[in-house]
Formats: structure tokens, sequence, C-alpha cells
């Protein structure tokens, strides 16, 4: 076994995958260590019940919460990370998510790049994950120098009444920009057949535009690529000086290996790309790698979200519902002059995912029922980032201190969209308010995870420089969702893989 290498990837998610893509053709020799192997093809994947009640799909660790609670964190370790189980809606952030933006409980900090400087990489992450979708039609839509690669995918035909009823209560619904290889002209050629069992669930097909799927299969049987799956990183070693990664110790079957490269790349996810910083710690660095300005695990965020069930007498038989988004109040609306969130249509809910929200003993046929006649949504508001939201590592474990923030713009957003269904034509019209049934997500819910190793120009409030690359030690870089200053109120999986193409064309240009 090779045991140097020019680059070292850690985690195969949105940014490890994305990244390994992109370096595989300089010829550079590259090791691929992720901790998960390749999710099971298999019927449970489409098992609502195996996937949410039995969570699968999910890492069986315990993590701590700030009161010293376990928490048993929604996510999972697989090649191709948590874009395995996403909903695959590939959102850009909006121009002004970049700078500082006034929001009710405070500042959204200003991005050290703007959005001009990551917009002809928004345009490489959408051809790389198929995105589909259709522009001129979001009212915060930023600029963009090419058209979506694909074209919108297709309301089923309640959700079309939906969007039409919306647009003559005067809001602007669009597409969302999905991540699926589907062709509706040509269903012979089309991977997908827009299933109920997308959002949240692995696909069975391999149809869904994943890092495992679009990233790491293409290169895997490339000759500089060598990937070995189970291989968990446990710490990663300095020189004396401090300056430099000399090692990253493995776990293999149990067997702990040391390799060397050039350059590392760590992508494990917000949460244990920081961990793994903190657990690293050593004589030149105290607090953990590269933590001088003790920056390291702060700032940790992961979005306000809701779900919510809106019930009507009309029956709703959508197979694929995931296909509208809404930013009308993405930076407030006349009552309220601040940001608000977004809004956009999940997958569909069946009984099983209603089971633990419903009181004990709620009968089966009833739970059945509200699914049938439900059309979901899933609401997403900005949190702020704060210093004593962090991730620490203690006792062997991930603890995550969190303390939910603006929450005022996100709470009107939900009760605003609420009752605008309750007003929409007779034909379309939701039940009152307050049977539609909405359900904050809590903390375990980390998928949107982001913000722990920042990236800005000043080492003192920093992690990360513009480069991703620690301040402090010269060849290891960080290319999931942990280099966000803010986390804007938009899906943050497109802004990942757009930045892990940046700093894989950076790394390209030092070659
Ligand atoms: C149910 C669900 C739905 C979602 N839907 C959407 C959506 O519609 N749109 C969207 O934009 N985002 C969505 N997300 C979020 C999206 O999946 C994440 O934002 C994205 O995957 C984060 O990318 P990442 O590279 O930061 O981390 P991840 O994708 O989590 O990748 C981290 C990788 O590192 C590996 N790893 C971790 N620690 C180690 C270690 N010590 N050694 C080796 N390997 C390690 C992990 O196994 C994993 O492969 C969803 C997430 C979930 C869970
Ligand atoms: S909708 Fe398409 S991409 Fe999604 S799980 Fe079903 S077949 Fe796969």
């Amino acid at each position: 076994m090779l045991l140097h290498y020019d680059y070292i990837i850690i985690g195969t998610g949105a940014g490890g995958g994305t990244i390994a893509k992109v370096l595989a053709d300089t010829g550079k020799s590259i090791l691929i260590l992720e901790r998960g192997g390749f999710l099971p093809q298999e019927k449970e994947n489409w098992d609502s019940g195996a996937v949410f009640q039995e969570e699968r799909y999910h890492t069986k660790e315990v993590w701590k919460d700030k009161e010293g609670n376990d928490l048993h964190p929604g996510t999972g370790y697989w090649i191709g990370g948590n874009t395995k189980v996403y909903g695959a809606a590939l959102f850009r952030l909006r121009e002004r998510d970049f700078g500082e933006l006034q929001h009710c409980a405070g500042i959204s900090p200003s991005w050290p790049l703007k959005y001009d400087d990551f917009e002809k990489y928004y345009d490489q992450a959408e051809k790389l994950f198929d995105v589909h979708g259709k522009t001129g039609e979001d009212p915060t839509e930023p600029f963009r120098s090419e058209p979506l690669p694909f074209e919108g995918v297709a309301d089923e035909p309640r959700i079309a009444d939906v969007r039409t009823a919306l647009k003559n209560y005067g809001l602007k619904p669009f597409d969302i920009p999905l991540g699926i290889k589907l062709n509706e002209r040509n269903r012979v050629e089309s991977l997908c057949i827009k299933c109920d069992t997308c959002d949240g669930f692995p696909c069975l097909l391999h149809a869904k535009a994943d890092a495992d799927i679009n990233c790491i299969r293409p290169i895997m049987h490339d000759s500089n690529i060598t990937l070995m799956i189970d291989a968990m990183v446990e710490k990663l070693i300095t020189n004396e000086a401090g300056d430099q990664i000399r090692g990253v110790e493995t776990v293999i079957n149990g067997e702990k290996i040391t390799f060397t490269a050039e350059t590392i790349i760590v992508s494990c996810g917000a949460i244990n790309s920081a961990a793994l910083f903190l657990k690293s710690a050593n004589e030149k660095h105290p607090n953990g790698l590269a933590n001088k300005s003790d920056q390291v695990g702060r700032n940790f965020m992961k979005h306000q979200s809701a779900a919510m069930l809106a019930i009507s007498f009309t029956e709703n038989p959508t197979k694929f519902q995931k296909t509208i988004a809404l930013t009308d109040f993405y930076f407030g609306d006349e009552d309220f002059g601040f940001p608000m969130g977004s809004i956009q249509l999940m997958g569909k809910s069946n009984r099983y995912m209603l089971t633990d929200d419903a009181p004990i003993f709620t009968p089966v046929k009833i739970l059945s029922e509200m699914a049938q006649h439900s059309v979901d949504w899933w609401f997403t508001g900005e949190d702020l980032p704060d210093q004593e939201n962090r991730v620490m590592w203690k006792d062997g474990k991930i603890h995550l201190n969190y303390t939910i923030n603006n929450e005022e713009g996100f709470d009107r957003l939900i009760k605003k969209f609420s009752k605008i269904l309750t007003e929409l034509e007779d034909d379309i019209k939701f039940l009152p308010e307050n049977i539609n049934i909405s359900k904050k997500i809590p903390l375990a819910g980390v998928a949107h995870q982001c913000g722990t190793l920042r990236f800005g120009t000043d080492p003192e409030t920093s992690v990360l420089d513009t480069n991703c690359k620690t301040h402090e030690i010269d060849n290891l870089y960080v290319v999931d969702g942990s280099f966000f200053p803010s986390s804007g109120a938009v899906n943050p999986s497109l802004t990942i893989i757009a930045n892990a193409i940046r700093v894989g064309e950076h790394l390209k240009s030092l070659i």
C-alpha cells in the first residue's frame, strides 16, 4: 500500500466528492479516505419505515447537546456523504447574502468574497450536478451568465393547480432547481421515475445527482486515484514547527495507518471537520489545529427549518412533489423589514413520516388520510453566527452547543404563508391555519450544518483564508460547509459544491 500521495481528501460528500472530481484529471496521486462505505442499493432505500422510523441510513453515534443530553444526529456516513439522501434542491445564495445583512436579531456578516467571485463556479456546479430548473421567475434570483443545464421539472396536476393559485394570489412561485437525472421529453432516456421517495431517501435507481454518482464513481477507477472506504481519520499530525500536516492517522479495519501527502483537504462536514481539528490538538496547537483565533468549532449554524402539512378537502395524489419554491418574503414583507426566509415544497409526506409527531395512539387511518390530503412545505430561515453556538470535542465525543436565534422573521414567514394558503381560490383552499401542522426541526436535524471553520481575511476572526487554506498550517485546506461565514436561507449544497470547484481550480493553478 502506498503511504505517500500528492493529495489526501478526507470525506466524499458535497465538498470532498466535488474536489476529488476536479483534481482527478491532474494525474496527481490522490488518496480519498472515507469513513463510510457505498450505501447499499436495496429495497429499503425506498421504504419510509426503514428510512424515517428505523433511521437505517443514519449513524448510530451519540453526541451531546449543551445540557449534556444524548443527541442522535440525523446524519449519515457514506460515499457521497449526506448528498446520498438529500432533496437535491440546488440553490444559489442570493447576491445580498454575500454582504452584510441586517436581520431583526442582528447582523448576518459579510463574506470575504462576493457573489461575483462565485458566479462562474455556480455555473460549473450546476453542470456537474445536472441541475434542472427555469430561470427568470425567482424574484430574488441572482444574475447568471449561463442558463441552467436542464429544463425545470414539471408539476403534477394538484401542484400545478396550487402554483396557478399562488400566482393568482400575487406571489411568484418558481421551479426548485433540482439535481436529478430526468428527461421528461424522452422518458426512455430518463433514469429518474419521479417517485414519492426522494427527499430524505437514497435513490434506488442511482438517478439522483449526488456526490457518489456524479463525482466519485466516475473517477474511482482512474490510475491516480486510491479510494479507501471504512477509513476513519482520527487525527491530523503536524511537523514540529506546527506549520505542515505530516500525517493523517486513519483507522482501517481496526488497524491504525498513517498516510502522508503534500496537501491535505479536509471535508468531513462542518461538525466532523471541526471535531477533527479539535481532537488533533498538539503542543504547537494546544487548543486544536489552526485555532490561535479560538474560532475552530464556533459559529456553528444549521438553519431554522420547519415542515408544514397544509391540509385541504382535495386529495393530493402527487408522487414527486418537490417542484415549487417561493422567495417573495426572503428579504421581508410590507410589515417586517428584515429577512424572513424561503419556502419550498418538500417530498410527499406519508403516514410513516407523521407517526413521530402525532399524538400517541392516533389511528393509522387518520395519519394516512392526513397525508393523502396534505401539500407539504419546507421553510428555511437564516440562523445568525454566534460564538457560543459551537462544536466541542470532550470525553471522546462531539458536543454541540446550540441555541436557536433570529426566530421572529422565520415565525412570521410560517404564519404568513399558512394564512395565504387559507385565502387561495376556493377549489384550492386549505383548511384554517390551526389545522395545518407545522413542526420546527430540532437540533438533531443537522442536515444544513455549516460555519464552524469560517473563511476570512483576518486570522484573528477566521480559521481559513479566502482559498480555504488554514491561516496557520500551509498544506491544510477545508472544502465542506464549514467555511460559510453566514448561512443565508437557501439549501447549502450548491454553494459547497461551487466552492469546492473554486478551491480545486486554485490548487490546480499551483501545480
Ligand atoms: C435529509 C437531508 C436532505 C437534504 N436536502 C438538501 C437539499 O435538498 N439541498 C441541499 O442543498 N442540501 C440538502 N441537504 C444538506 C446536504 O446534504 C449537505 O449540505 C451536504 O451534503 C454537506 O456537504 P459536506 O461536504 O459539507 O458534508 P457531507 O456531505 O456530510 O460529507 C462529509 C463526508 O465526510 C465523511 N467523514 C466524516 N468524518 C470523517 C472522518 N473522520 N474520516 C473520514 N471521513 C469522514 C462522511 O462520511 C461524509 O462522506 C440535505 C441533508 C439531509 C440529511
Ligand atoms: S425521484 Fe428520481 S432521483 Fe429521486 S429517488 Fe425517485 S427516481 Fe431517484
